[in-house]
């Protein structure tokens, strides 16, 4: 795969060099809060990846409401929708289509529409987020959701709900691939985790550069190496947990399990990589995990704050033998608590030195 010469709104206007577009629609049903939560990713931050502070990084032009200042809605350089066009004129190649918030069902309803983002040129009426997607889908190089409304259909998505949301690989197709033969990416995370995201954009953006081989997706299609292990692997309370030693009520700094906590069977990482800059995340600072980031978020997870259905079998047999475990170590850690010997508190000078003949 190869960058275009498409001239991008946030780059100088007689550039030649290629450019890699990243177009990003928060339009689907959400709060956003997917798009402020990459405001705080540092590593890489996002100013990096705009502003191409990072080796071997294409050209990158992002259209994203956040940040696109040059573009306006109808002032500045260019109307920010105008992007949006250009690529389903197929004009902008290649392109990243990055898709925040859930994708409801249009056609449950007989008038109105649930969600949109601009005008349809031809009949200026409002051209549907779901529209979109199918206008702009077959000619993206990749797709990445951003959060996980769009990557599982999230809160939107509950039991009764009366759109019908659903998340793009819902829509779409969990099969589908793009046209470079990418499946969709998700980054799941309610919102998203903001390092896990510029990651996984940072990622895309090499391998559509052709740096980078295929991004292993395990079968919710989230990266492998973000998601491959439970949040109980990596909390800084898994060795009260061990001990069979939990938290009855907020404040404590035990296990969580026994409020609520879902951490053993939780696919994420944000315990070992904190929330912002390495700082916070989740049962880490006292917070229970509710599984935001599994497709079956949050239906299968509620009630929240109640002991979660295996929790009380695992919790009581680790309560036995953490129990036992505790014991055996208060006698170890009475021991090793101590000076050895031969630094006694007499007056007498000792060493540890033996000699080898001796
Ligand atoms: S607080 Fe949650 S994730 Fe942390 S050790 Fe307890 S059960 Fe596991
Ligand atoms: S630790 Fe749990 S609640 Fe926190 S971000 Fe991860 S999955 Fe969501």
């Amino acid at each position: 795969m190869t960058a275009s010469n498409t001239r991008a709104s946030t780059e100088p206007r007689e550039t030649t060099e290629p450019v890699v577009h990243i177009l990003w629609i928060n339009a689907g049903l959400s709060c956003d809060g997917d798009s402020v939560a990459l405001t705080a990713a540092t590593q890489p931050s996002i100013e990096e990846i705009v502003l191409g502070g990072l080796p071997g990084l294409p050209k990158v032009a992002v259209h994203w409401p956040l940040i696109d200042f040059e573009s306006g809605p109808m002032q500045g350089a260019d109307p920010f929708i105008e992007w949006f066009y250009k690529a389903e004129r197929g004009e902008l190649d290649p392109f990243v289509l990055v898709v925040e918030g859930s994708i409801p069902n249009e056609s449950i309803k007989t008038e109105g529409y649930w969600c949109g983002f601009g005008n349809n040129p031809e009949t200026g009426q409002p051209m549907t987020t779901s529209e979109w997607l199918d206008r702009l889908a077959p000619k993206a190089t990749a797709i990445l959701c951003a959060g996980t409304c769009s990557a599982y259909g999230g809160i939107h998505a509950m039991a009764g709900n009366p759109t019908g949301a659903m998340g793009v690989a819902d829509y779409l197709g969990w099969d589908w691939r793009s046209k470079a033969g990418l499946p969709i990416v998700n980054v799941p995370g309610c919102p998203v985790q903001p390092d896990n995201l510029s990651e996984t954009i940072l990622y895309l953006l090499y391998q559509v550069a052709g740096q980078a081989p295929m991004i292993p997706l395990d079968e919710a299609l989230r990266p492998t190496w973000l998601f491959g292990a439970t949040v109980h692997e990596g909390c800084d309370r898994a060795g009260y947990y061990e001990q069979g030693q939990f938290a009855t009520e907020y404040g404590s700094p035990k296990c969580l399990v026994k409020i609520g906590c879902w951490g053993p069977v939780v696919k994420c990482n944000v315990p070992k990589r904190g929330w912002m800059n390495g700082i916070g995340g989740c049962p880490n600072v006292g917070g229970i995990c509710i599984a935001c980031t599994m497709p079956g978020f949050p239906d299968k997870f509620m009630p929240f704050m109640d002991e979660p259905p295996g929790a009380r079998v695992s919790a009581t047999a680790s309560g036995a033998y953490g129990a036992v475990v505790r014991r055996l170590r208060t006698i170890t850690l009475r021991t090793v608590d101590k000076e050895p010997k031969w630094r006694h508190k007499g007056r007498a000078l000792l060493t540890g030195y033996r000699a080898p003949w001796s």
